[in-house]
């Protein structure tokens, strides 16, 4: 194919030169890449937007930061650093021929961009972007569920907390996260929630996902089709082969829970450490599923440790629990809110603090451990310590237990031959630590206090042999390169972004 060569010496006409001849490639079914630009002096994310503003229409593109959909979808991230850049443009495509005519004016113009859905993931440009095109995927929201098949249909731009509701109805839901506000980037990630034990990670329900290609080509990826795309999607990450535009995944069954909050004085630390690691090793009941956090709050203990707290998440798919949780409830508690709830309520359980999580300086690491040494404990010891010695530098910190038992990895392996995480037998377990950092700190001391942390967390030593979960890491920490099936990654990355377009136009994991 020939290139079409646009020579324009006023770089004020520039935008819409280029723009007509990009519609025109369109038009004629020609790849953007053959339209090459003479003049190079305008900026890319400009030149991006004012194309996309002409060919998808001013209602599908904000350009103004003053716009109010610009303000909401630059507010939204849950780190809220992220909300510091400044987008060029927000996308909100309605199809995935919009999404395709996104990435294709991106590419002609040689613009940097981001997908964004919920906008939790905590690391630099992962779905943010500063002078580039950002794609916000919040407005493809439509939803279903096929009785006669039992699969559930949905766009990425719910929540997984609206996803829940609207199954609800059907008394059914989908595999997910455990919070409400969480976006379906999640389950790219993988997807770890209360129902993993028994049923595995989010990806695993997948059965086939709408994707539009770096090429901007639309193609549909399942076992069937596409299956080493469809494998990569599953828990190797989004922003990497594509972008996902509709999901059809097993929905599973969800009526009523026994679920609640146990809520312990931090001296209970050891004891309620032990229970976890005992329920993670010895639990037989896949109906049973817990998360633990401890936190810590930068305010004096008073030598009562009222600046410290432990919060279970005890949930059970089912009205009778018998004795599942007893090695927890036997220990002197401060409040425990168990009660029969439905799905959505489990996931909106109250949560006393975690408000406070919402929209900070926030950013994540994780740690990942096998159950039968005693890293469960010094893990939790380590991170105290350096929670004490650095009280004036967070607002909150957070370490979560995220138990990966052996009933898990067997439902993850036994569908479409296992994900892109190919997880190991369990019983072993991913710890997430949080850090919201004091607003506004100068740059040297935010550098200094994440390098201290990241050395901390690098301290605890992970379990060879086992991955990282990509959904709790910090960029620095190349998750990927922990999976078993990197190569075979790597290879599906070369297959769909042979010019690696995506790989140096936006934020994502490292395939190197
Ligand atoms: C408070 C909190 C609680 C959490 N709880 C859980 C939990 O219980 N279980 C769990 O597994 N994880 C959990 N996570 C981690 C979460 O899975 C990741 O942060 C995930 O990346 C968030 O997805 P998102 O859509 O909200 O974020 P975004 O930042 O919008 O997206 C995450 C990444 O995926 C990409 N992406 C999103 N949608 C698409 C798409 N359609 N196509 C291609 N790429 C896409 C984005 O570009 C970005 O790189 C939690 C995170 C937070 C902050």
């Amino acid at each position: 194919m020939q290139a079409i060569t646009i020579t324009i010496t006023r770089p004020e006409e520039m935008n819409r030169e280029l723009s007509l001849q990009v519609n025109l490639a369109v038009h004629l079914n020609q790849p953007y890449r053959h339209i090459v630009p003479a003049c190079r002096s305008v900026d890319p994310g400009l030149a991006a937007c004012t194309n996309l503003t002409s060919s998808l229409g001013a209602s599908k593109v904000a350009v103004s930061p003053l716009d109010l959909r610009y303000i909401a979808s630059r507010e939204d991230y849950w780190n809220a650093l992220q909300s510091e850049y400044q987008p060029s443009c927000i996308v909100y495509p309605a199809s995935a021929q919009d999404v395709s005519l996104a990435l294709q004016a991106i590419r002609a113009f040689g613009s940097r961009f981001a997908v964004k859905a919920g906008g939790h993931n905590t690391n630099n440009f992962f779905s943010s972007v500063d002078s580039g095109v950002l794609i916000d995927i919040g407005s493809m929201n439509a939803k279903s569920y096929d009785p006669s098949t039992t699969l559930a249909t949905y766009e990425p731009g719910s929540t997984y907390g609206e996803l829940y509701d609207y199954y609800a109805q059907f008394d059914r839901t989908i595999l997910g996260p455990t919070l409400a506000g969480v976006g379906t980037g999640a389950g790219l990630g993988g997807g770890l929630g209360y129902l993993s034990p028994q049923y595995g990670m989010a990806c695993d329900d997948f059965r086939e996902l709408e994707v539009v290609l770096p090429s901007g080509e639309v193609v549909d990826a399942s076992a069937e089709s596409y299956p080493d795309l469809f494998f990569g999607l599953r828990g190797g990450g989004g922003n990497a082969y594509g972008i996902v535009t509709r999901y059809t995944v097993q929905s599973r069954p969800a009526t009523q829970f026994a679920a609640g909050n146990v809520i312990y004085l931090f001296e209970q630390t050891d004891a309620v450490a032990s229970a976890i690691r005992d329920f993670m090793q010895y639990n037989p009941d896949p109906k049973a599923s817990i998360v633990a956090t401890y936190m810590k709050l930068p305010t004096p203990g008073l030598g009562l440790n009222l600046d410290e707290a432990i919060l279970l998440f005890l949930v059970y798919d089912g009205l009778d629990p018998g004795d599942v949780f007893g090695n927890f409830t036997s220990i002197p508690y401060l409040l425990n809110t168990m009660a029969i709830r439905t799905y959505p309520e489990v996931i909106n359980m109250p949560i006393p603090f975690l408000t406070q999580l919402t929209r900070g300086d926030n950013t994540f690491r994780v740690g990942v451990h096998r159950v039968n040494d005693d890293s469960y404990q010094t893990t939790i010891h380590q991170w105290r310590d350096w929670a004490e010695t650095h009280k004036s530098s967070y607002e909150l910190l957070s370490f979560n237990f995220e138990p990966v038992p052996r009933s898990l990895t067997d439902a993850s392996n036994s569908q479409n031959g296992g994900n892109a995480i190919q997880m190991p037998d369990g019983p072993w377990f991913w710890i997430s630590y949080i850090l919201e950092t004091l607003p506004g700190l100068p740059q040297a001391e935010y550098e200094a206090i994440q390098a201290s942390f990241r050395d901390m967390v690098e301290a605890s030593g992970n379990a060879d042999g086992l991955p990282l979960f990509i959904s709790d890491a910090s960029a620095d920490q190349n998750p990927l390169s922990t999976f078993s099936t990197f190569a075979r990654l790597q290879e599906i990355k070369n297959t769909y972004d042979p010019d690696n377009f995506f790989a140096e136009k936006t934020g994502g994991w490292s395939f190197t």
